[in-house]
């Protein structure tokens, strides 16, 4: 690819204030200039790709997720229940996932998020029965077949049902087991600097399915290899309850006393903090990845994400696994988090922009990059571009509001570090008939025992 002008799109979101009106240009897998409204590009272009008809928009950046779970969605029996009934009754089930299964889940969740725009997927996966010490090298892979980046995080438990945790004993592991997988796993995939395209974090499940020597090991290991950290934090009332009962503490209380609570730290959900604990994290630039259908699924609570990122910290979106959301559609997760908020802070406090920012620029922050979440010069050209033109937009008016508004799904081009990864709404080289009747019939199996 030479020099590409995505020209004059309907509209533009670029997550800060800089003027795109008149389209981007890409050259060498990055935004090489950003073209103001009426102007041209500085240079001559090879290319033209004219974006009227489409809304532009930086790569959409998920922050959470367990791809895993595209295996148990809607299952029945946890249909309508709420987190830790929903863990107990589930963890049995997910104990018996094989590699090839993971490998289905990885690619089907990976092109779900993709095709909604998204360029940049955090995975947690804490899962790893006999059979499956591969999990996340089975990921990567997945990742790279798509052309998408990802921070794939190494989670862990330790504390089955016979120590008080949640989980059956097979899913658990030890802890000199852990520690020594997640170094191999940093020291073979994780890129650091711009353009990285795989990038491992540690990630612990939750302080209740943890000891805390793990938690103080995983912040060590990551401190020395300079990756980040990331666990589930105060998602219900439940773990607050259970933080106080096994720690004597409160769930920040307890992040803080094995050395969490910093900037190298992003949690999911983070819907049960106090005012001092808001203060807190914000001062600490602790981030947090808002799940908003997931702690509508469970009913866990709605999280205080303006006065946290007014507080500091950042606020990204995540779409959390799909056994509690059951999309792993990114745009649409826009829409959800405003409407959520919304219900906490008023309709004008939440507008489009600031929602489509915590899915770009404060994702982006969440993850700890700054070569990605916005449209400027020199930053990774990934970009999602949408068009409006099916009946659910029909009436439509302002073109930015009407992608969250009238409930964009579906993305009709999408491009990672200058390369088209999505065409026409399609995703050149993936037989998605194929994907969905292999998917289902492992997730078929999978239940069935
Ligand atoms: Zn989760």
């Amino acid at each position: 690819m030479g020099r590409l002008w995505i020209r004059t799109p309907l509209a533009v979101f670029t997550a800060n204030d800089l003027d795109a009106a008149g389209g981007v240009v890409v050259e060498n897998g990055r935004i090489a200039e950003l073209v103001p409204a009426g102007g041209a590009p500085a240079a001559p272009c090879t290319e033209v790709f004219d974006a009227s008809e489409h809304v532009l928009l930086p790569g959409l950046i998920n922050t959470h997720h367990h791809f895993y779970q595209t295996l148990t969605r809607a299952w029945g029996p946890v249909a309508s229940a709420e987190l830790f009934p929903w863990l107990k009754n589930l963890y049995p089930v997910w104990a018996r996932l094989t590699p090839e299964a993971l490998h289905l889940a990885s690619t089907a969740a990976l092109a779900e998020l993709l095709l909604s725009g998204c360029t940049t997927a955090a995975d947690h996966h804490y899962l790893f029965p006999g059979g499956l010490q591969d999990a996340v090298d089975i990921q990567v892979e997945a990742v790279r077949s798509l052309g998408m980046r990802a921070m794939l995080t190494r989670g862990s438990m330790t504390l089955g049902e016979d120590d008080g945790g949640l989980p059956p004993r097979q899913v658990v592991q030890e802890a000199e087991t852990i520690l020594a997988d997640s170094e191999r796993l940093i020291r073979t995939y994780h890129e650091c600097g711009e353009g990285a395209v795989v990038q491992i974090a540690l990630a612990p499940c939750s302080p209740f399915s943890v000891t805390t020597d793990i938690m103080k090991a995983s912040a060590a290991l990551a401190e020395e290899h300079d990756v980040r950290l990331h666990t589930h934090l105060a998602e219900t009332l439940d773990e607050e309850d259970f933080c106080r009962e096994m720690f004597g503490l409160r769930t920040v209380d307890y992040l803080e006393s094995v050395g969490w609570l910093g900037p190298r730290t992003w949690l999911a959900h983070g819907v049960h903090f106090d005012d001092d604990e808001v203060a807190r994290l914000g001062a600490a630039g602790t981030a947090v990845a808002h799940c908003p259908t997931s702690n509508m699924r469970l009913a866990s609570g709605i999280g205080r994400m303006l006065e946290l990122e007014d507080a500091g910290a950042p606020v990204g979106l995540g779409v959390d696994g799909s056994a509690s959301n059951d999309a792993s559609n990114l745009i649409q997760e826009v829409r959800q988090g405003l409407y959520l908020q919304r219900l906490r802070y008023g309709a004008a406090a939440v507008t489009p922009e600031r929602a489509l920012g915590w899915a770009t620029r404060g994702s982006a922050r969440a993850l700890g990059r700054t070569d990605i979440g916005e449209l400027a010069p020199g930053r990774q050209a990934d970009l999602a571009l949408f068009r409006l033109d099916g009946l659910r937009f029909s009436g439509s008016h302002d073109p930015l509001a009407a992608l969250v508004l009238c409930g964009a799904d579906r993305a009709d081009r999408v491009m990672v570090g200058g390369q088209w990864r999505v065409l026409d709404g399609q995703i050149p080289g993936l037989d998605l008939a194929e994907l969905t009747a292999r998917h289902s019939a492992a997730a078929a199996r999978l239940i069935s025992g």
